[in-house]
């Protein structure tokens, strides 16, 4: 089964075979490792860009991931590369060549935040933060060099998620590129293409390869943009280097049922701290009093194996808990078969003062979790020891 576009299939069918070469490489059932920076020429007069180098992203495993992540998200095309960071990097270099401006949502990854207010605009380009619950004030940040709108899927690490439908059209009204970070959903739980985004953006460290041991990234899209990112992504080098094709291949053979795990456990473990004394709120939007439940019911078939909590008994009460958790690890990162627990003001938002993170509603005890695919018995049992 080669045919990306084999609508036919069940994402579970896909996520194994869509992509794979056929003939397979040597009868091999699984994707080898192309390991190898050198190839031999066709003849004289072929093009340097016939010629494999892993740099210029055309080795057969780069082309087998980019076939299988389009089925996925029903995409045209797409490409991996070497981070989270190179894909949307790359991307907004692209999209913004030449003096362009962006509207971006206010609640970004850390990294991404960094890229644009520290470094953007001394490449000549710039941006506008907007605010997700204001869509009308989003026409008055349009200009004229107004090229691209940038949003997250759901915010890290409340987990607000904003109507993907609205952006979507605003784009499509004003002639901005519209794209999306999907690292949180995954196309498991959330397929940016099918609702019209032009570009979904991942972080392949996370879910999509789901293990803890790998640095990677994807863009998946309409061909024209994807292509256009891909050029540059040649020329800027941060390209997927072979073994690490062949670990994301291995990885995401199983996302579908990571994934499936993962939000099923979350549901489970939050609806139980939901009703514990100790825990004074809990932000997921599976649960019927996140502010975003119905909204994420209509666009997603999964609601995320991430949420955060805060405890009644505050900052020393969350730095107790995570203390003395035996089987969450303590630490930044998301997506991995383990459980992993981290207070966001002291990683992901240490950047900023108490006060901008009280104003973002991140209080200083409030305790991130990437839940994993460990027994949900389990995972309860440890937590209510802890508290
Ligand atoms: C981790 C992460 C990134 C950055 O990805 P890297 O692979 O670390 O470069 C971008 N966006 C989100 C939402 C992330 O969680």
């Amino acid at each position: 089964m080669n045919d990306a576009s084999d609508k036919e299939l069940n994402m579970e069918t896909r996520v194994v075979h869509a992509g794979h070469p056929e003939p397979r490489i040597e009868r091999a059932a699984v994707m080898p490792v192309f390991q190898c920076t050198v190839y031999e020429q066709k003849d004289d007069d072929a093009s340097y860009f016939d010629v494999r180098y892993p740099r210029l992203n055309n080795l057969p495993g780069h082309a087998a991931l980019a076939r299988r992540l389009a089925s996925l998200e029903g995409a045209e095309d797409a490409l991996v590369c070497s981070s989270g960071m190179a894909a949307i990097c790359t991307t907004l270099m692209t999209l913004l060549r030449d003096g362009g401006h962006l509207l971006v949502q206010d609640q970004l990854y850390g990294g991404t935040h960094s890229f644009l207010v520290k470094h953007l605009k001394s490449f000549g380009m710039d941006c506008d933060f907007i605010s997700a619950d204001d869509p009308g004030a989003w026409n008055s940040k349009l200009k004229p060099n107004t090229r691209a709108i940038y949003v997250e899927t759901m915010t890290n690490p409340l987990l607000r998620v904003i109507d993907h439908r609205a952006i979507v059209d605003f784009a499509r009204e004003h002639e901005l590129v519209s794209v999306i970070d999907n690292t949180f959903a995954t196309p498991v739980n959330f397929r940016p293409a099918e609702f019209g985004y032009d570009l979904s953006l991942h972080s392949a460290t996370k879910y999509l390869n789901g293990h803890s041991d790998l640095v990677a990234g994807a863009v998946i899209g309409n061909a024209k943009h994807v292509g256009a990112v891909g050029s540059l992504l040649a020329i800027l080098g941060g390209t997927l280097e072979p073994h690490g094709c062949f670990l994301l291949d291995r990885g995401i053979k199983t996302l579908v049922l990571r994934v499936r795990h993962q939000n099923a456990n979350a549901l489970v473990l939050t609806k139980h701290l939901e009703k514990h004394p100790a825990v004074a709120c809990v932000n997921y939007p599976g649960l019927e009093k996140h502010p975003d439940h119905a909204l994420a019911r209509e666009l997603f078939d999964g609601f995320s194996g991430m949420f955060s909590f805060e405890l009644t008994g505050g900052t020393e009460a969350a730095k107790k808990c995570i203390k003395r958790l035996r089987l969450p690890i303590h630490g930044p990162s998301l997506g991995g078969p383990e459980t992993l627990v981290t207070r966001p003001a002291t990683s992901s938002h240490a950047g900023l003062t108490a006060q901008e993170r009280k104003d973002l509603g991140i209080a200083d005890g409030l305790i991130r979790v990437s839940v994993g695919i460990e027994s949900v018995e389990d995972l309860i049992r440890d937590f209510d020891a802890a508290l």
